[in-house]
C-alpha cells in the first residue's frame, strides 16, 4: 500500500517535531501526520548541536513575544510532554543573558531594553559601576551599560527538548519515516506528493518543509528561492580552574559569547561576512571547526573581559549549521503561496531552538483553523521575502 498522509512534516528534529506534536495535540486536527526525516540520529542537524539557550534579549517585537511564549512552554515541559507518566527533564537554567555595550553600542541597547521591557520581559539594565557590583569577576573597562534578564533567560538540555517533542508526538499518533525528500510532485497550483531517495512516493494534503540546512534545497523543489543559506557555527569548551558564582550567558560588546555547560563553559563567535563559507551536508570539511576564531577572537575577547579567563584549559569543540536568512536573519514562517500548500518553516538564523514551541504551535494553528490564534506570527511571513521588505533583528548572535 503506498503511504499517504495529509500534512508531510520534511526535517524531524526540534521545529519538525514541534509541529507535529501541535498538530497530533490539536482536538481540532483528526489527519495523518508523517514526519520525513533523512538521519534519526540527527547527529548533524543544528538542533543536536545547539547551544540551546533562550533569551528575551531581541529587538523585534515579534522575537520577544515568541520567547516569552517559549520560557513558559520549557517550564512546563515536564508535565506537557510527559508519556505514561515518565517526565522529561530538560534541565533548564534561568541564569539570564548579559549583553554588554561600549559607548558605541549603548544607544541601541537602551533602545532594545525599553521595547523588551514594554512587551513584558525581566531585563534590568546597568550602568558601568552596577555591572562590576552584580558581576564582580567581569572587566568593566570600555563598557559604558549592559542589560541582563533576571528570569526568563538561560539554557537547557536541546537534544532532550528535541527528543521529548518526538516521543510525545509519536505517543500521540504522528508517524516517522526515515527518508530522504528528493522531489515534490505538483497538479497545477499544489503538491500532490513527496518523492524519497528510496523510490518511494507520499501522497500528502500539504507539505511543510522543516529541513533546516537543507531548507533553502527543498524549497527550490518547490520552484522557491529563499534567501537562506546553511552557515558553520562552531562552539568551544573550556573549563576554568576558579568558580565564578552565577554567571549568565554573556555576550561581549566584541559579539564573543560564552555561558557555562557543566562543570565548564562553551564559548563562540559569528565569523565576519567575508570569512563565511557555507556547511556542505556532503562535505566533512566544511563541518570541522574553525579553530582559528578561538585562538585569534574567542579567546583573547574572552580573557580581556573575564580576567580569570586567562588560566582557561580548553577542551572539546564542534560545529553545527545555523539556516541563515540573509535578508534579515529572521525565521520565514507559514504558506508560501504557491504552490497553494508548501509551508514555509525556516531561515531561524541560530535562534530556532528557543522558538520551536511557539513556532511549532503557529504553524499548527495555521494549517488546522487557518488563522494564528495564539500569537500573531504573521511579521514572519513569506509575503516580506517576496516584497524584498526586511524585519530586521539587530541582536544576532
Ligand atoms: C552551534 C549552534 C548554536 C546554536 N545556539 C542556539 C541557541 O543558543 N539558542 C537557540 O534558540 N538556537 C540556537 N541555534 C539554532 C537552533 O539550533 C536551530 O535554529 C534549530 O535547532 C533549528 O531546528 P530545525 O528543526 O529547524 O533544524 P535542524 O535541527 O537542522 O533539523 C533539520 C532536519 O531536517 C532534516 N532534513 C534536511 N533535509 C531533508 C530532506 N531533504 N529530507 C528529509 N529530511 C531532511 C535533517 O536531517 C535535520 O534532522 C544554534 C545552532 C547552532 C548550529
Amino acid at each position: 500500500m503506498p503511504d499517504t498522509c495529509d500534512v508531510a512534516i520534511v526535517g524531524g528534529a526540534a521545529m519538525g517535531s514541534s509541529l507535529a506534536y501541535h498538530l497530533v495535540a490539536d482536538p481540532g486536527f483528526s489527519g495523518r501526520v508523517l514526519v520525513i526525516e533523512k538521519d534519526p540520529t540527527y547527529r548533524r542537524s543544528a538542533s543536536a548541536l545547539s547551544a540551546a539557550s533562550i533569551r528575551q534579549q531581541f529587538s523585534s517585537p515579534v522575537n520577544i513575544r515568541i520567547s516569552l511564549f517559549g520560557i513558559r512552554f520549557l517550564r512546563g515541559v515536564g508535565e506537557r510532554l510527559a508519556v505514561d507518566g515518565e517526565r522529561p527533564d530538560i534541565a533548564l537554567r534561568e541564569a539570564g543573558y548579559l549583553y554588554l555595550a561600549s559607548e558605541g553600542g549603548a544607544r541601541v541597547l537602551e533602545e532594545n531594553h525599553a521595547l523588551q521591557t514594554r512587551e513584558g520581559a525581566d531585563i534590568e539594565l546597568f550602568t558601568q559601576q552596577a555591572l562590576l557590583n552584580r558581576f564582580p569577576w567581569l572587566n568593566a573597562g570600555g563598557l559604558a551599560c549592559g542589560a541582563w534578564g533576571r528570569s526568563g533567560e538561560g539554557w537547557f538540555d536541546g537534544w532532550g527538548l528535541l527528543q521529548a517533542f518526538r516521543k510525545k508526538a509519536r505517543a500521540l499518533g504522528a508517524g516517522y519515516r526515515a527518508g530522504r525528500v528528493v522531489g515534490l510532485e505538483r497538479e497545477g497550483s499544489r503538491v500532490t506528493a513527496v518523492q524519497l531517495a528510496d523510490g518511494e512516493r507520499i501522497a500528502c494534503g500539504a507539505v511543510v518543509n522543516c529541513a533546516g540546512a537543507g531548507g533553502r534545497e527543498l524549497a527550490a523543489m518547490a520552484g522557491l528561492d529563499i534567501p537562506v543559506f546553511a552557515k558553520r557555527r562552531s562552539v568551544f569548551a573550556f573549563t576554568c580552574p576558579e568558580r565564578l558564582e552565577g554567571f549568565p550567558l554573556l555576550i561581549d560588546a566584541t559579539g564573543v559569547w560564552c555561558r557555562p555547560e557543566g562543570e565548564g563553559f562553551i564559548a563562540g563567535v559569528s565569523p565576519g561576512a567575508e570569512e563565511d563559507p557555507d556547511w556542505e551536508d556532503d562535505d566533512p570539511a566544511t563541518q570541522e571547526p574553525d579553530w582559528g576564531l578561538f585562538e585569534e577572537r574567542v579567546w583573547p575577547a574572552l580573557a580581556h573581559r573575564v580576567p580569570a579567563f586567562e588560566a582557561i584549559r580548553p577542551g572539546r569543540a564542534w560545529a553545527g549549521p545555523y539556516d541563515m536568512n540573509l535578508l534579515d536573519h529572521n525565521a520565514i514562517l507559514g504558506p508560501a503561496g504557491e504552490p497553494a500548500n508548501f509551508h514555509l518553516c525556516n531561515g531561524f538564523s541560530g535562534h530556532g531552538l528557543q522558538q520551536s514551541p511557539a513556532v511549532g504551535r503557529g504553524l499548527a494553528e495555521l494549517i488546522v483553523q487557518g488563522r494564528y490564534i495564539t500569537l500573531d506570527l504573521s511579521d514572519l511571513g513569506f509575503e516580506r521575502v517576496r516584497a524584498n521588505r526586511p524585519l530586521r533583528e539587530r541582536n544576532v548572535i
